[in-house]
């Protein structure tokens, strides 16, 4: 009995190979290439991810075998994965008796790679963090085999009643049909129901890190069981690992929700909500900006600003497919009071869209008239487990800075172009320059049914790819991960501590046009289906302005700083001079805060660096004489006198040129009062 098989595309080794049964999947890969077989964690064999020693199967087709390599994102998946079992049997050797709950891998959360829910016999603390960590890697260095096993569905419940594991027979009883998979990690107390693969043995795990331990419930239902979750991180080399751990102590100072409180800029309350963001005064000065600039940008760039209720009918949620698509992040449908006798259900809305459409409806619209591009501010609520929540990154009701556009199929091209454009040049403002950008298309044989015809796919695909290969921006095509009704494009952008966020997605949409039967008469007179293009820049207000906190570490470029210029008298002598100086930067339209306390100047310049404010104008006897003001600049120091006429000069060009950064020596040589 022999196979023929085959090594997938990528891979330098062509042509197929014959092998004799039985033999593995790591057996048949060492056939092409000693190196990759060495490398490898795991596997596909016909797509299917699959463990290196699953037996390969009796078959007149070519098997089509690739190697998952622990460097790429499906390996990294598995070794965290494996990674949580390891966690999981490390817990249940410590604690003989521990209940089991899932384990999965976390891709794109900044904060961990992977947790375990447990329900151990006692309560465990942070304190046993490193002790279960060090029984992890004792298991590690053992090499203990991870085997799997297929077997019939009342086999595996029985095994699972044995142990006492009630909620794994729950999830097993919702989850198998009639066959399924069970790992045992040997050697160890471990077994688990779950599909895999794994790598092979737990040698393969040396790069790993438990970090913390919080409050969950079974299925996230607060109904139901309380466990515990470990969280930890795990990557394929130590390097990976220790980087990673040092980005995350970077991160942890510049932590939105500690600087949020610091320089009072947002609060979050458990009994208005959590989830629910108010803005404070400062914030408020920042979100003002950030609006100012977009809505002058809109403008400019041809888009009509609407505003729209912020709750609409329920059926209009039903003819928009949001009941259907999105049931889980809808909030319930709220009624009108009984004694009004009106039979009315309202929804709060998770977008802006359907709103849109119905400006859009208005009337009948001519070929001539489009593109048409509504844009809104638009503040949405969705319904989100509170464990997932996050400061300003993850919250339950958020603004949008979102537009549509209604085109024509032959003008997409051009207006995904202008929102590309207007993408680059918004987050470039906000001072990011590192993008990386990311085209969803369908997939080739994937089973997600999606709208529209192949031709109309092909035709919006290549506008999308075109958009973006005119303007030499480089991307990564990823196969299925379109949404059914259309394809987009994402951009991320890289911060100061190298991390990836994603802001601005462009997205191409056959559905809505469809659902709402919308139209417009084109040049022959007759009625067509426009196309519409959702997108936002920021994404959400609230989490850009996260992310700009934690950019800049809370130390914002003048035109964004909330108190731009701090004004310090030397002594109280010099207050009249300070409110003078104070009033006329205001007149001019800055965010100026005169600091009059009896305190040393030592104190009060401390104060102003703390708050992280881009000037302080230093004003003692001298100054007030001079009629001058002393400037010192939070990151250069002490820059000397300069008339105030021309330091506002200054001031205004930073705020023009909405500058990321200041250089001294390009604007104070040569000008002023002279002591520089
Ligand atoms: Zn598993
Ligand atoms: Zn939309």
């Amino acid at each position: 009995m022999e196979v023929n098989v085959s090594l997938g595309e990528g891979f330098n080794t062509k042509g197929v190979k014959t092998i004799q049964l039985p033999a593995t999947v790591l057996d048949a890969l060492k056939l092409f290439d000693r190196e990759i077989a060495k490398k490898s964690i795991a596997a596909k064999l016909n797509g299917q991810e699959v463990d290196l020693n699953r037996q390969l199967p009796l078959t007149n087709e070519i098997i089509r075998l690739e190697p998952i390599l622990p460097n790429t994102r499906e390996g990294l998946e598995v070794i965290r994965h494996s990674t949580a079992h390891l966690l999981a049997a490390a817990v249940l050797d410590l604690f003989p008796g521990t209940k089991l709950g899932i384990g999965p891998a976390l891709m794109d959360d900044p904060r961990y790679g992977f947790f375990y829910d447990v329900i151990a016999p006692r309560q465990l603390t942070e304190a046993d963090l490193p002790i279960i960590e060090r029984r992890m890697q004792e298991m590690a260095k053992r090499n203990l085999p991870y085997r799997r096993e297929e077997m019939e569905k009342e086999k595996i419940l029985e095994i699972f009643r044995q142990r006492q594991e009630p909620l794994k027979c729950e999830l097993i009883d919702e989850k198998v049909d009639k066959i399924a998979s069970v790992y045992y990690i040997d050697n160890s107390p471990f077994i688990d129901f779950c599909l895999g693969p794994h790598v092979p043995h737990t040698g393969k795990l040396r790069a790993f890190k438990l970090l913390a331990i919080s409050g969950a419930y079974w299925k996230g239902d607060s109904n139901r069981e309380q466990m515990q979750r470990i969280y930890g991180i795990a990557f394929a080399t130590e390097e990976e690992l220790n980087a990673w751990l040092k980005q995350r102590e970077e991160a942890e100072k510049r932590d939105h929700r500690r600087l949020g409180k610091e320089l009072d800029l947002f609060s979050i309350h458990e009994e208005y909500g959590q989830g629910l963001i108010f803005w404070h005064p400062k914030g408020g000065a920042i979100r003002k900006e950030m609006e100012d600039y977009l809505r002058s940008e809109l403008q400019k760039r041809g888009y009509g600003m609407v505003f729209t209720p912020h709750i609409a009918k329920r059926q209009l949620w039903q003819i928009s497919g949001h009941e259907e698509n999105y049931a889980d992040s809808l909030f319930e449908p709220m009624k009108m009071p009984e004694k009004f006798n009106e039979e009315i259900e309202f929804r709060i809305k998770p977008m802006n869209c359907p709103f849109h459409i119905g400006i859009y409806k208005t009337r009948m619209r001519s070929y001539r008239e489009l593109p048409l591009r509504y844009a809104e501010l638009g503040t949405v609520y969705r319904a989100e487990l509170s464990g997932t929540l996050h400061g300003l990154m993850r919250v339950r009701g958020f603004t949008q800075d979102d537009a549509h556009i209604f085109c024509t199929p032959e003008q997409v091209e051009d207006e995904v172009g202008g929102c590309v454009d207007f993408a680059y040049d918004v987050l470039k403002t906000f001072g990011f320059e590192k993008f990386k950008v990311e085209l969803s298309v369908r997939g080739k044989n994937d089973d997600k049914h999606y709208l529209g015809s192949d031709a109309d796919w092909e035709k919006a695909e290549k506008a999308l790819a075109n958009a973006l290969e005119k303007r030499n921006i480089a991307y990564e095509r990823i196969e299925g991960e379109a949404a059914f009704y259309g394809p987009k494009i994402d951009i991320k952008v890289e911060d100061s501590i190298g991390r990836l966020w994603q802001l601005s997605t462009i997205q191409f949409d056959f559905n809505l046009p469809e659902r709402f039967q919308l139209e417009y008469i084109g040049e022959d007179n007759k009625p067509h289906r426009p196309v519409m293009v959702h997108r936002a820049l920021f994404g959400s207000i609230e989490r850009f302005f996260g992310v700009l906190i934690e950019h800049y570490a809370g130390a914002f470029p003048f035109w964004l700083a909330p108190i731009q210029v701090a004004v310090l008298p030397i002594t109280d002598r010099i207050n009249d001079y300070a409110e003078k100086i104070t009033e006329q930067l205001r007149a001019h339209d800055f965010r100026v805060e005169a600091n009059l306390k009896s305190d040393k100047i030592g104190a009060k310049i401390r104060d102003a660096q703390m708050q992280k404010i881009p000037f302080m104008l230093i004003l003692g006897d001298r100054e007030k004489e001079a009629e001058l003001v002393a400037v010192r600049e939070r990151k250069h120091g002490d820059l000397g006198q300069i008339k105030l006429a021309e330091f506002i000069k200054i001031l205004q060009n930073l705020r023009r040129s909405r500058a990321i950064a200041f250089e001294p020596e390009k604007i104070f040589s040569g000008k002023g009062g002279g002591s520089l």
